[in-house]
């Protein structure tokens, strides 16, 4: 019995991996590069869409941990990652091209993986992940419509946009991490600064800019849904959403200028935007938190109003996308199968999480259980205190109505069973702490992981 896993993104490479390592074969079917998505550029697997950051690498953060997790589970993404990294203060930001090439090559030499270029239109045979991401192809996302019976299966997302390093002025812009975090002596990141008079040129310039219409986005889609609700996802707002939502909501937001002393003045400047190192060639900066919706043209001339980006040439503009999720405290079982199908699961953004290391997670989830449920075996189910079983449980037990993606947090977590004041830090350690060792403990105890 042949396993079906559609996505050859972060989920699904993740869960043919996990799956193939425990004898099962998979035929992995991608529809890239014969069909691509709004938002991929390439035929790679594992393709990183927007931000080449996988999030903080710390153990006291609620991304680092996860990852942590990841690691001790054997996450092939994960090592993937660690083998691409850039360097990026406490982030684990990778050289996306490395990153996909690596578990590429890892994929495609698994003797127990069948990589098939092929669009799937219905919901498979079980056994089956399904790992079509955010952007699954619109045949299917009917299928999946019929199959689970919701209307509403997508919202709106975007993407930032990629500057070349040597069009930014480093006369003006400066290297800096958030309060010295991080190896780096010099600073992994390229700030722009701006003072105040700047920022309310550069916020109204923004506001007063033209946007692409998002039906032109959604042409394609052919399932009948409101492509013009305009609902966006709050963890990744498009900048200009930002700015109209308060006079100081960006100098609070992306443009926080918090711990980024400017060497020219020794002070933190009103604003700032942060650049990050987008390509181990470091000739390509992704800039951070602007995600955004404007017209080429206009990005263009209303990002080269941000000082040290005057002359500013751009790799990729910023761009806005659907976004598919389900509603998987409805539909799914918490080892990730869909209640109606038990034999079919479902893993990556598509079931509702958020973040690229998220997704990895499930998709590592998924691919041990479906193994599990081929063997007979009981599901892996990863103890509440870690950050993989949080982000799982949660998004098959939360509240169904407005149920939105979720990212890795630590306010997932079940608070300590002690009354011990600590100070965040302390509390956030402790967390950390107790995740990896209630894991280590359980996969000791787990038959057959
Ligand atoms: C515009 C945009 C920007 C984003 N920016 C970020 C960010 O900066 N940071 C972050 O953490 N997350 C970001 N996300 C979320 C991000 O997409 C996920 O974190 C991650 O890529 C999801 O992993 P996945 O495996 O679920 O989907 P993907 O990585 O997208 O993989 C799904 C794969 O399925 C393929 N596919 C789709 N339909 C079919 C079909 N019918 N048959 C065969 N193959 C199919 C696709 O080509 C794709 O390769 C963004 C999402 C979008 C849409």
């Amino acid at each position: 019995m042949r396993l079906t896993i559609v996505g050859g993104g972060l989920a699904g490479c993740e869960a043919a991996w996990q799956a193939a390592e425990r004898g099962i074969g998979v035929d992995l079917y991608e529809m890239r590069p014969e069909q691509m998505t709004g938002a991929h550029r390439t035929g790679n697997l594992a393709e990183l869409v927007c931000s080449n950051s996988l999030g903080s690498n710390l153990p006291n953060r609620a991304s680092g941990l996860l990852k942590e997790e990841l690691r001790r589970l054997g996450s092939l993404l994960i090592a993937c990652g660690d083998a691409s990294s850039l360097p990026a203060g406490g982030a684990l930001a990778v050289d996306r091209d490395a990153f996909s090439a690596c578990v590429q090559v890892k994929i495609e030499n698994h003797p127990n993986i069948r990589l098939i270029h092929e669009e799937i239109t219905d919901i498979p045979e079980v056994p089956s992940v399904l790992a079509s991401g955010p952007l699954t192809s619109p045949k299917l996302l009917k299928a999946l419509q019929d199959f689970t019976g919701e209307k509403q299966l997508f919202f709106y997302d975007a993407i930032a946009p990629i500057v070349h390093f040597d069009s930014i002025n480093m006369e003006v812009a400066y290297r800096a991490n958030r309060y010295d975090q991080g190896d780096s002596q010099d600073g992994d990141y390229i700030n722009c600064p701006l003072n105040v008079e700047e920022f309310q040129r550069f916020r109204e310039a923004l506001l007063s800019s033209k946007r692409i219409p998002l039906k032109d986005f959604e042409e394609e889609i052919e399932t009948g849904v409101d492509a013009g609700s305009g609902q966006y996802f709050q963890g990744c707002q498009p900048v200009e959403v930002i700015a109209a939502s308060g006079e100081k909501s960006l100098a609070f937001g992306p443009m926080r200028p918090a711990g980024l002393p400017n060497p020219k003045t020794g002070r933190w400047p009103y604003a700032v935007v942060q650049l990050r190192q987008d390509n181990l060639a470091a000739d390509l900066y992704n800039m951070v938190g602007f995600q955004t919706n404007l017209l080429f043209s206009e990005q263009e001339r209303v990002f080269r109003l941000i000082p040290g980006l005057e002359n500013a040439s751009f790799e990729r503009f910023g761009q806005m996308h659907r976004n598919a999720y389900i509603t998987s405290p409805c539909l799914l079982y918490e080892n990730l199968a869909f209640k109606k199908n038990p034999g079919s699961f479902a893993a990556g953004q598509l079931s509702g999480i958020e973040g690229y290391a998220g997704n990895i997670a499930s998709g590592l989830v998924a691919g041990i259980n479906v193994t599990r449920f081929i063997r007979g075996l009981p599901p892996l189910k990863l103890p509440i205190t870690t950050m993989t079983g949080a982000l799982i449980h949660y998004i098959t037990h939360a509240e169904a109505k407005d149920f939105q993606p979720m990212k890795a947090m630590f306010g997932l977590l079940p608070k300590p069973e002690d009354d011990l004041h600590r100070s965040k830090k302390d509390r956030y350690s402790f967390y950390s702490q107790r995740a990896l060792t209630d894991l280590d403990q359980y996969l000791l105890e787990v038959k057959g992981f």
